[in-house]
């Protein structure tokens, strides 16, 4: 027997009129470099249908991957709701990839239209004559006279010369809606493909009470780059439910984000924790500085993800009433799949108690199945806190496979994606992540959590940043090394033995690194995480030499 319920399609074109016809009032900002741009819904509303309308005189059809190269900005959420609504296809290009990357991308997923920001049209251009499937090039906010890319249109002129009225058409809910390509740390990045359906249920994914949260009432600060993972499904929810929207644009250093914070009442700013520590840097220095901070007392959530938070960061934020909400996921989970909150039987618990369950990744939010496999045996790990394993996980916003490589049966296996991240569950469900499988440093037959360590070393309180690498040991196979960056004032100061001393005590003695090596900035990937294969080709140079010193 079926069910007697209508088919209706879940798609993004449902997301985009839902709010925009219940919201006609709300704002969506923008910081500039010149100030802040503004305007509403209603606003948004008739340019994605002028730019829907300018892409089809373009020559743009259905099921067409249309490109963007740009920062949070109204343009880019313009795009995101034009291009798949029409039945295109958007395609975020990472603009911190290596121009070889940049390259791939394009030519893999046939890109046709790029949509440039004036400020990024140089990078674009180093690749003049190497795109051989785009036709053309739009450039956002300056006049495309100024480029070499050609034929260039200026998006504005482009909108300004199109009709404001759009009648979508009917697309199929499994018909693909946009494409991110993972950030990669080896071999060419690689593409996954979201559809309609997939967004739309991540959506709801994110808004849940007790995942994101989102609602109305949310003003929410995608601080997380629109290229990154869909920027976390938060554009999409936020115009599901009518959330006001700051967009932050390119700069994003304390200062500017303490500004949009205070200034528009954000109540749910979202970010890796690379974001965060520079931004919790900020407000420690301003507290010292300033008889009165700044009011950010609106913010209700700071969802934070990308990386583990380290604990010293959670309580730093605390100390300023910015409560950090950890969350787990991938690009190839749309990206949202875990999301820890401390649930009723523990809300009595004391600070530290709560601090432990917050800093773990967290229960699987409602539609991500969930697994957690020796990887040597097969079978899922016990519920113990303590056994280690693989998360996989399965589900309607799960990729089933990457672009082009409908075949890879080591990444999907048996309708579930391996995740290569590797952690202990307890007995409520909550993931902690222990490490990516290839970060975790083989020491003589046994692992050491380089997330661990590093955590321990981010809370030592000279400490701004720290990453530990595994590097090849003659007999153990590998040995912790950690990289540490000092807070400023203690540049001078601070010794390798100094954060030795104060590891003795906390770790077992086969887990203190054989080296603490200091540097400016621990170097970070296209989307703000630390770099450890820089680190690593760092050390192989220069580390290897200071051992043998
Ligand atoms: P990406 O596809 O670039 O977003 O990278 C996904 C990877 O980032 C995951 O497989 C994890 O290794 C890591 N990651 C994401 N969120 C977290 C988190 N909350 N804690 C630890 N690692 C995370």
């Amino acid at each position: 027997m079926h069910g007697l319920m209508q088919e209706y399609p879940l798609t993004i074109q449902h997301l985009f009129t839902r709010g925009t016809r219940l919201f006609p009032r709300k704002e969506i900002v923008t910081r500039t470099d010149d100030g802040y741009h503004r305007y509403t819904y209603a606003d948004f509303a008739e340019r994605v249908q002028r730019l829907a309308n300018a892409l089809t005189t373009m020559g743009i059809r259905p099921g067409d991957r249309v490109a963007t190269f740009g920062w949070n900005t109204y343009r880019h959420l313009e795009l995101y709701f034009a291009i798949p609504c029409m039945g295109a296809v958007l395609h975020t290009l990472n603009i911190r990839l290596f121009t070889e990357q940049i390259e791939y991308v394009i030519a893999d997923a046939e890109d046709q239209v790029i949509f440039v920001d004036a400020d990024l049209v140089p990078l674009l251009e180093k690749l003049a004559g190497r795109m051989p499937t785009v036709r053309a090039y739009v450039i956002m906010g300056k006049p495309a006279a100024e480029t070499t890319l050609a034929p260039a249109y200026d998006y504005e002129d482009l909108l300004a010369s199109a009709s404001a009225h759009y009648d979508w058409p009917m697309v199929d809910e499994n018909s693909a809606a946009a494409m991110c390509y993972t950030s990669g740390t080896t071999g060419n990045p690689k593409g996954v493909v979201y559809s309609h359906r997939s967004v739309y249920l991540h959506s709801f994914g994110v808004c849940m009470a007790d995942s994101l949260g989102l609602s109305e009432r949310d003003v929410v600060l995608p601080v997380v780059p629109m290229f990154h993972a869909n920027a976390w499904g938060l554009a999409h929810a936020a115009i599901m439910t009518g959330s006001k929207l700051m967009l932050p644009g390119r700069n994003l250093g304390g200062a500017q984000l303490v500004e949009m914070i205070e200034q528009e009442r954000v109540t749910v700013p979202a970010g890796v924790p690379s974001i965060w520590i520079g931004l919790l840097a900020y407000l420690e220095r301003l507290s010292v500085e300033k008889p009165i901070m700044p009011d950010l007392s609106s913010v209700r959530a700071v969802p934070c993800g990308g990386s583990a938070i380290p604990p010293a960061l959670m309580r730093g934020f605390d100390r300023f009433g910015l409560p950090l909400l950890h969350a787990w996921g991938m690009t190839e989970t749309s990206p949202l799949a875990s999301v820890s909150r401390v649930n009723s039987g523990a809300l009595d618990g004391t600070y530290e108690e709560k601090l432990a369950i917050r800093s773990k990744q967290g229960q699987p939010v409602p539609g991500v199945d969930c697994r957690v496999v020796n990887l040597d045996t097969g079978e899922e790990v016990p519920r113990d806190s303590t056994s280690v394993g693989e998360i996989q996980v399965r589900g309607p916003w799960i990729a089933r496979a990457y672009y082009h490589d409908e075949g890879n049966t080591e990444k999907f296996m048996d309708g579930w994606l391996r995740t290569g991240d590797v952690a202990t569950v307890d007995a409520d469900g909550y993931l902690q992540i222990v490490d990516r499988t290839k970060d975790l440093v083989k020491s003589g037959g046994e692992w050491i959590s380089s997330v661990e360590l590093e955590n321990l070393i981010m809370a030592y309180p000279k400490v701004l940043e720290a990453a530990v690498i595994g590097v090849p040991h003659a007999v153990l196979q590998e040995r912790p090394v950690a990289y540490v960056v000092p807070k400023p004032e203690y540049t001078d100061q601070l010794t390798a033995d100094e954060i030795l001393e104060y590891l003795r005590p906390q770790v077992a003695k086969w887990w203190l690194p054989d080296q603490v090596l200091f540097i400016d900035a621990i170097p970070k990937t296209s989307v703000g995480k630390f770099s450890k294969r820089e680190l690593r080709d760092r050390y192989a140079v220069e580390g290897a030499a200071t051992a043998a010193d």
